[in-house]
């Protein structure tokens, strides 16, 4: 068994998905003998084995002197959580048993270096193996990195079967102790108790019933009638500390990416898209409300007249019209459940690290992969917009 403490928080927040990760991690060992001699190791892992299991941590920087091992972590965030303390605490009693040294942690970032007080929390890493080790795989509880979890569908279909009522968006714990005091225990419940859920949900109980048959029926659900959409032009906006470089645009079947590569560029290519859309004077479709905010951001900041363009919000008509056998509907889980497959493996988190190293390393592949992320992206939403409309026939 393995427990990879660079993972720690995962198993915090799923311990159902660390365990599922750890069945494919692989141990990459770099250190097996006493750590003695001085200098500095880069990007080191190391392992020990013990309570009949492998705890392994990796992507770690040791610096090395006479009386003194610091381990260095690297991380992107903005500041510590709770989480980082017990991963200091993993990382140097993993060290300790190769050194009879002192032992020092920091983790750093671009927004802070701190040593942390690993010592303290040593009591408490070891309460979380005690419990990875009594631990199986437990049922899935959805959470909000369910939408970006490679194990999504997995666990849907586990809760399907269960006819799990977490499945159900929007219900609440009141609501859903209500459902259950009333003898709704099961999705099929909701169906056969109609009037029931009535009671409880008022004008929102279609939704809830149309969900419900979605999961148990395995399909998708008109539940309010939408009217067809008019064609247009799809529209998906990639950024990077409050810098949009990239305005990615479908159009007839035509990829347009309008790409700046240095902020300097952003108000050309966003005034060369203003120009565009505004030419073709037709609906501009996008998936949630993340791109009218941002052009509306862009007048302002460049201080540029305001121009008629007609936003149309397709996750406004998921939400308000459509049930999908899916636990979350993002984008990306809407298409995929439409068997729309990406090429890339980014998100929208993952973009803008690509992004910054695609800055600080000129690598046009990361640019590649990034613009095939949004070119695959405006392709889902026009996969989206063409299901309404087959829905609104
Ligand atoms: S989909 Fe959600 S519940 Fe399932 S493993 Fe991933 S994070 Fe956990």
């Amino acid at each position: 068994m393995l427990f990879c403490i660079s993972k720690i928080r995962t198993y915090l927040f799923c311990p159902r998905k660390f365990i599922l990760e750890s069945k494919d991690e692989k141990v990459e060992s770099t250190i097996t003998q006493k750590i003695n001699k001085s200098g500095f190791l880069k990007n080191v892992s190391i392992s020990l084995e013990i309570y009949g299991l492998t705890l392994y941590a990796k992507n770690i920087d040791l610096k090395i002197d006479d009386n003194k091992i610091t381990i260095i972590s690297h991380r992107r965030g903005k500041k510590l959580y709770q989480y980082h303390y017990l991963e200091a605490a993993g990382y140097a009693f993993v060290v300790s048993s190769y050194t009879d040294k002192k032992i020092d942690v920091i983790f750093k970032s671009k927004y802070y270096t701190s040593q942390i007080p690993w010592k303290k929390h040593v009591d408490s890493f070891k309460n979380i193996i005690y419990d990875f080790l009594n631990k199986k795989v437990p049922k899935p509880i959805l959470n909000p990195e369910c939408k970006f979890c490679k194990y999504s569908l997995e666990c849907t279909n586990e809760l399907i079967k269960a006819k799990d009522l977490s499945l159900i968006r929007g219900i609440g714990k009141f609501r859903l102790k209500n459902l259950k005091e009333k003898g709704i225990e099961k999705l099929d419940d909701i169906i056969e108790m109609k009037e029931v859920v009535k009671e409880i949900f008022g004008e929102k109980s279609d939704k809830i019933i149309a969900q419900a048959k979605a999961f148990i029926y395995k399909k998708i659900i008109l539940y309010n009638p939408v009217k067809k959409l008019k064609p247009g032009i799809f529209l998906d906006i990639e950024s990077y500390k409050n810098f949009n470089f990239l305005f990615g645009v479908l159009y007839e079947d035509r990829y347009i990416p309008f790409l700046s590569l240095k902020r300097e560029d952003e108000k050309t290519e966003f005034k060369k898209l203003i120009s565009f859309l505004s030419n073709k004077k037709l609906p501009v479709y996008h998936y949630y409300n993340y791109e009218p905010i941002q052009i509306n951001k862009l007048f302002k900041k460049y201080n540029l007249k305001k121009t008629n363009i007609e936003f149309v919000d397709l996750y406004k008509i998921y939400h308000n019209h459509i049930a999908i056998p899916t636990i979350s509907y993002s984008l990306k889980s809407i298409a995929k459940y439409l068997g729309f497959n990406w090429r890339t493996n980014l998100n929208g988190n993952i973009v803008v690290h690509k992004f910054e190293d695609f800055l600080k390393t000129k690598d046009d592949k990361i640019l590649d992969e990034i613009l095939k992320y949004n070119e695959d992206d405006v392709n889902a939403t026009k996969l989206l917009f063409n299901i309404v409309n087959k829905l609104s026939d």
